[in-house]
């Protein structure tokens, strides 16, 4: 397994607690001033120029030190802003020590809420404290925010129910590059969080959400997994209807989840989605109540 850096929903989940690292920050160039920074935790995406940085999610905190060093190298400085895409600790565990450094933090309103309540993640054990009020985002949003930095029009846009209940995605509209979050594991099946209101119905409407945003050159980051592209993200959508029509039919019939899992109603998919995180067998257990 390549994306993450581990191979097991074990380590998924300490991964996920920021106990886990020492996978290298590396960087791909998407244009002249926006980059994705990949490696433990979430991919990030940034925008440098002369306006500020503008970053979207900021991995485990022992990693900001790296992150800013990395970000200082592009030609960027401590960032401005930044975007967290939902409430994870793995795309949202450097928000203390950013906001320290004084970056404004901004998210869905929902994302807020979660980091001022603390959460658990049944699915992994997976316990979050609640956060400090200076890794809390100070401006929050329900639908969607627009800024107008460094010459890119950026749209922030609530997609609800999804990866969470307070996921969004960053379309860079002037570049063309959109940071889906964890909407979109690019190559896998992915994590959805039924826990904190993620459905596979709304992950499904999110990325077609995104393909009406994209078209044949777009360059799409996603929460996880290599950059993608628009045909990635219409075989992605694709499974991700198959397995919520299968899914659905069966669950309406009655039958309990180790039914289901018994009956092995996706292992044709897993030859292609099941060499990330999870085989099908596993990653039914995940999404079986946000079917
Ligand atoms: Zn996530």
């Amino acid at each position: 397994m390549k994306f993450f850096g581990f191979g097991s929903s074990l380590a998924l989940a300490i991964a996920f607690t920021g106990s886990v690292s020492a996978q290298q920050i590396e960087h791909v160039a998407i244009t002249d001033s926006i980059h994705m920074l990949t490696g433990d935790g979430g991919n990030i995406g940034v925008l440098i120029g002369d306006d500020g940085t503008f970053m979207i999610d900021d991995k485990f905190a022992p990693l900001t030190e790296e992150i800013v060093n990395q970000v200082k190298a592009l030609g960027g400085e401590t960032p401005r802003f930044i975007i967290n895409t939902h409430f994870h600790g793995d795309h949202t565990g450097g928000n203390e020590n950013l906001g320290e450094l004084g970056s404004i933090i901004v998210s869905h309103a929902n994302v807020r809420t979660r980091l001022v309540d603390g959460s658990e993640i049944k699915a992994f054990n997976m316990v979050t404290p609640p956060q400090p009020d200076v890794a809390l985002p100070i401006i929050t949003f329900t639908s969607n925010i627009t800024f107008h930095l460094n010459g890119e029009k950026i749209s922030v846009i609530h997609v609800p129910n999804a990866h969470t209940d307070g996921d969004s995605i960053v379309h860079f509209g002037t570049s063309n590059v959109i940071h889906t979050g964890d909407v979109v594991f690019n190559g896998f099946y992915p994590f959805i969080d039924t826990d904190h209101g993620g459905t596979v119905k709304g992950t499904i409407a999110a990325v077609a959400k995104i393909l009406e945003l994209a078209d044949g050159s777009t360059k799409i980051i996603p929460g996880h997994g290599p950059l993608a592209d628009q045909e990635a993200l219409i075989a992605y959508r694709n499974m991700l209807i198959i397995a919520e029509e299968r899914l659905s039919k069966i669950k309406s019939n009655g039958k309990s989840v180790d039914e289901v899992v018994a009956d092995n109603p996706l292992t044709d998919l897993d030859h292609k989605w099941g060499n990330g995180i999870f085989k099908s067998d596993q990653w039914i257990r995940i999404i079986f109540d946000g079917v």
